[in-house]
């Protein structure tokens, strides 16, 4: 019989499982707080488990664990990581500091379905999902290299403050279109908020997605998680021709669905809008994007265009960025200019798109 990968189960999944070998669930929380230590490497390391539980433990289960096969560090101390799937896939997570914080950008799927025509990650077409568990193994292997840089005895820090203490806030902006995958997606999110694990709250944590309309609700309804929206363009016809999800999920199903989204008290949308020359960079679609966005609760994130010699796109000057920001901010709204983050080793948004094969060093 094939072992369960424990890192899969929630904490309730694993209490009907611990309690199916005839433990009693608090075992379960033991278990749960022993295998969720980013730098937990074997069933012995549970010195308040008795022995021949730990043997069962180890008869029945596995604990998958993603070590990066090449970690690479930009001048602009941002660090991608690619990882091998059991699979031979890879994947790649991105840990950006920022002051004295860091957010990583970890991905939800090998490649992705959606094919917006100006992202690299598109090229690769889908290839599968990634199971929960390959979510939180780029959390917990940025975690154990944030903690190898540290001075700090390592499990004081992990028993005091959890994940937190070593990655300030998770995005799912990196590989995949997370609501397409949408089951493992809530499972990852359930465990790595679980307080006797990573204890992320869910302010810290982003969810991107480039408008699937029906998930969005449900993923409001089911996790307190933030909501980023790619947009991207406000006339179908530009998004058309940039996104064909628009042809299913037009701009204003779309921005309905922002409207509806269950957002926690104080909290705001994330509009992602990537500016590509002379297509999306005027002031009258700045104008534009100020009244459709009129009456949803959002801040806007403006990312110039990352070139690639792959696409025709281009990104616009300074001064046309400059120009839709004002109007934006004349408008009122909060936005945020994205300078891109370690392009020099392909890091930055739009640029992850493993090959298979990397190589173990
Ligand atoms: N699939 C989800 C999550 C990926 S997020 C989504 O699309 O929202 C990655 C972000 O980078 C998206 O906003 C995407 O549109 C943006 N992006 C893709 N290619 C880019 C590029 N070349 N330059 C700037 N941003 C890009
Ligand atoms: Fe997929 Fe997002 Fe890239 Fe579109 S922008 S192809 S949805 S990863």
């Amino acid at each position: 019989m094939e072992k369960v990968d424990l890192k899969n189960l929630t904490l309730p999944e694993l209490t009907a499982w611990v309690e199916g070998l005839g433990l009693k669930p608090f075992r379960a929380r033991q278990i749960f707080a022993w295998i969720h230590r980013p730098d937990f490497t074997g069933f012995d390391q549970m010195t308040d488990i008795a022995k021949h539980v730990r043997a069962l433990l180890a008869e029945k289960a596995r604990l998958s664990r993603l070590e990066p096969a090449r970690v690479e560090h930009s001048t602009d101390g941002t660090v991608k990581f690619a990882f091998n799937l059991e699979d031979g896939h890879v994947i790649e997570s991105v840990l950006i500091p920022e002051d004295d914080r860091h957010t990583l950008c970890v991905s939800s799927q090998v490649g992705c379905a959606m094919g917006c025509n100006f992202c690299l990650t598109g090229t690769m077409g889908f290839i599968r999902n990634l199971t929960a568990a390959e979510i939180i193994g780029q959390v917990d292997a940025a975690i154990r290299l944030r903690m190898a840089a540290s001075q700090q005895q390592q499990m004081d820090g992990w028993q005091t403050q959890g994940a937190p203490r070593w990655i300030n806030n998770l995005v799912f902006m990196g590989m995949g279109e997370p609501l397409l995958n949408f089951d493992n997606l809530l499972k990852a999110i359930n465990i790595l908020m679980e307080q006797r694990g990573h204890d992320f709250s869910g302010r810290r944590i982003t969810v991107s997605t480039c408008g699937i309309v029906p998930k969005m609700k449900q993923l409001g309804q089911q996790v307190p998680v933030n909501l980023a929206v790619s947009l991207h363009a406000v006339e179908d016809e530009i998004r058309d021709q940039l996104m064909p999800v628009n042809k299913t999920y037009p701009v204003d199903e779309l921005l309905r669905a922002c409207r509806e989204y269950p957002l926690p008290p104080r909290r705001r949308i994330m509009i992602e809008y990537v500016m590509i020359k002379g297509l999306n960079d005027s002031p009258a679609q700045a104008r534009l994007l100020v009244k459709k966005l009129h009456g949803i609760r959002c801040k806007i994130n403006i990312l110039p265009y990352n070139e690639n010699p792959d696409f025709p796109y281009q990104r616009p000057d300074d001064e046309t960025v400059e120009n839709f920001r004002q109007i934006l901010r004349r408008a009122g709204h909060t936005t945020l200019l994205r300078h891109s983050r370690g392009a020099d080793i392909s890091a930055a948004c739009g640029q992850l798109a493993a090959q298979s094969g990397v190589e173990a060093t």
